[in-house]
């Protein structure tokens, strides 16, 4: 069985989203590239993250959209999934879901502008796709155009795209953007949110992606 480890990291990520409350009962969907191959693994359409077994997941050739081995049929979003594989080689892991407060700003068709710094996981600020039916190739291209330099995008009336390195760092963007969603919905209530300038969003992405490896520099206090 091809790609067995990532078959198994799915799975653990899919029940993972249940226990953090970021999906519910078969929503929402995971895959993982391997470029060497150039074979994607996707999880199972219709079938509840606890049940998916290994043998479900499913491998789909990503240049021709061929499935490759699997006892199941794929996710109704595997082209939302491909044409990231196919056209950017930055991202090798990707989670949909439809995260409550991320749904909502994708209601209104608005973009989610920086008012915490915690969103440079996902860019300088996260677009919101135009709207197109779930499970086309429009809505495939339309994610892909809206995620242009960023690592999420919101899907009008609809959810959340949210890529990495692995699928850890998809998580962990998804849990980031979902927050910040939570915040402008809230501070929206209450008033206006203070909005950070792309200038420091930069800088916080240039951090983030040193987080851990080197000392800050820190002027004298
Ligand atoms: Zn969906």
């Amino acid at each position: 069985m091809r790609m067995l480890e990532e078959r198994r990291e799915l799975i653990e990520y899919g029940k993972k989203l249940l226990t953090a409350r970021l999906t519910r009962g078969t929503g929402g969907n995971l895959s993982i590239w391997d470029p060497e191959t150039n074979l994607m693994a996707i999880s199972p359409s219709g079938i509840p993250y606890e049940e998916i077994l290994v043998n479900q997941v499913v491998l789909m050739d990503v240049e021709t959209g061929k499935i490759v081995e699997g006892d199941a049929v794929p996710s109704s979003e595997c082209d939302m999934h491909r044409i990231f594989y196919k056209y950017r080689d930055d991202l090798r892991a990707l989670i949909h879901t439809h995260t409550t407060y991320a749904a909502t700003v994708a209601c209104l068709r608005q973009d989610l502008p920086p008012l915490h710094y915690l969103l440079a996981y996902a860019g300088v600020n996260v677009r919101c796709a135009e709207y197109a039916t779930y499970g086309t190739v429009r809505l495939a291209k339309n994610a892909f155009e809206a995620m242009k330099d960023r690592n999420a995008c919101l899907l009008a009336n609809h959810g959340l795209l949210a890529g990495g390195a692995d699928l850890a760092q998809a998580f962990n963007v998804t849990e980031e953007v979902e927050f910040c969603c939570e915040l402008y919905c809230r501070t929206k209530a209450m008033g206006e949110p203070v909005i950070l300038d792309e200038a420091e969003l930069t800088m916080m992405i240039g951090r983030f992606r040193n987080y851990g490896q080197h000392m800050e520099e820190h002027e004298a206090i």
